[in-house]
């Protein structure tokens, strides 16, 4: 183990390099073109500084390391609002799931693409009749020889119009095959004839997800994630990695967001109230689970169901910061067009991705807590 692998050291290292490295985003460029532009720059400076490639292994161009040494990359990056959550979390839900599931070199080939910026990948599950059953996706891929070849649509696919490729689940087997041993994921490339990409408009006014759709799109066999049948597990895989480090980096940006609201409050002459105390309780307490979750992580334990209580703590605590927002700054939701307004709007959403909060307090009850069916 090198120096750099021991957390605290790297962590220190890390700060010192940002100190000396401005990678703040440009003034007033707040649009999605400008967000994706920043992110990129952001992965390419980290990568060709060696940041980004600690944590992941060597075989996909890594530098070795615990996992936790990606987490400490997030919540530095993140936390000082030099990238946004949401398309840093992409390098968290799909990168393991390549490592774990892709041919190595294909792996070897990807990832570095991914974590240095040169492209961005998009996560292709849910469908307008398969969202929290999941299991019960239409879109269909049939061999043909040494192909697959695709038909089908996906929506609620997050960034898509900036993706080059994407893991995408599918229907394969016969009628008679169970629902979750018939799914199978491919890594397909976007810009493959018979895909196209339809933004929609979020009610936060973003175009920020897209529907895909698939029409006789061919995939050659060695673009296969697992074998056939192996996407229900890649599935089970890949949730609980977004909603592990993947959140870290989500809390390290939401204090900061509450460090904003306490300076607002302050400077409007209120006080620092007891809903604020509680809005902070609910993040800390989230923090403390995550962290535990962290580590159980970094010991190389593998997560499951139980990270369904980060889940259902992460939704809670950021809708009771903006809710917090909203009573703390009269009218700065409603009537204004800031910041807050499109944060508070995107909070709402906390409690739909990864999971809704119906589907990962089931979870708790059955899986965790043994309480039974419905
Ligand atoms: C911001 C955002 C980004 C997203 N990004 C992606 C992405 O990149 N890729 C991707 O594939 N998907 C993405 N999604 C989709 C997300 O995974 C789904 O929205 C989610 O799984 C819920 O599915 P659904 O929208 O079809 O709702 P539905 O499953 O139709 O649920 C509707 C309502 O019914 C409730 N419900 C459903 N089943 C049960 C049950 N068994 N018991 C109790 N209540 C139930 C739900 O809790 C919900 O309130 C994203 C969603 C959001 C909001």
């Amino acid at each position: 183990m090198t120096e750099l692998h021991e957390p605290a050291a790297f962590r220190t290292a890390l700060r010192t390099w940002l100190d000396e490295n401005d990678l703040t985003p440009p003034p007033g460029e707040d649009s999605l073109d400008a967000h994706q532009a920043q992110h990129l720059r952001v992965l390419k400076a980290l990568w060709d500084a060696g940041w980004m490639r600690y944590g992941w292994p060597e075989s996909a161009g890594g530098l070795g390391g615990p996992d936790i040494l990606r987490a400490i990359v997030g919540e530095e990056i993140v936390g000082r609002r030099l990238d946004h959550p949401g398309p840093y979390s992409m390098l968290e839900v799909l990168t393991p799931t390549m490592i774990d599931y892709a041919r190595p070199e294909l792996a070897a080939e990807m990832v570095p693409k991914l974590l240095s910026g040169q492209e961005s990948w998009c996560q292709g599950f849910s469908e307008p009749g398969a969202g929290s059953d999941l299991a019960s996706l239409t879109t269909r891929a049939e061999q043909r020889g040494d192909t697959w070849v695709i038909n089908g649509q996906k929506v609620w696919t997050s960034f898509a119009q900036y993706a080059t490729r994407c893991v995408l689940l599918t229907r394969t087997g016969g009628p008679d095959t169970p629902a979750h041993q018939s799914i199978t994921a491919f890594f397909v490339d976007l810009d493959t004839p018979g895909i196209s990409v339809r933004p929609l408009r979020t009610m936060h006014d973003v175009d920020e997800f897209c529907e895909v759709y698939f029409d006789d799109v061919v995939v050659d066999e060695s673009r296969m994630l697992g074998k056939p049948g192996d996407g229900w597990q890649l599935a089970m895989d890949l949730l609980p990695y977004e909603r592990s480090t993947c959140f870290w980096q989500r809390i390290a940006y939401l204090y900061s967001r509450f460090d904003a609201l306490v300076d607002e409050v302050k400077r409007q002459g209120q006080a620092i109230d007891a809903e604020m105390g509680d809005a902070y309780l609910a993040l800390h307490t989230l923090r403390c689970r995550s962290r535990a979750t962290q580590h159980r992580l970094a010991e190389g334990q593998k997560l499951g169901p139980d990270t369904s209580i980060d889940k259902v703590l992460l939704a809670g605590a950021e809708q009771q910061l903006f809710d917090t927002v909203r009573n703390l700054l009269p009218g700065v939701i409603e009537l204004d067009d800031t910041e807050w307004r499109t944060e508070y709007l995107y909070s709402r959403a906390a409690t739909i991705y990864g999971g809704t909060g119906e589907v990962q307090r089931n979870i708790i009850a059955r899986r965790l807590l043994d309480l039974g069916k419905e």
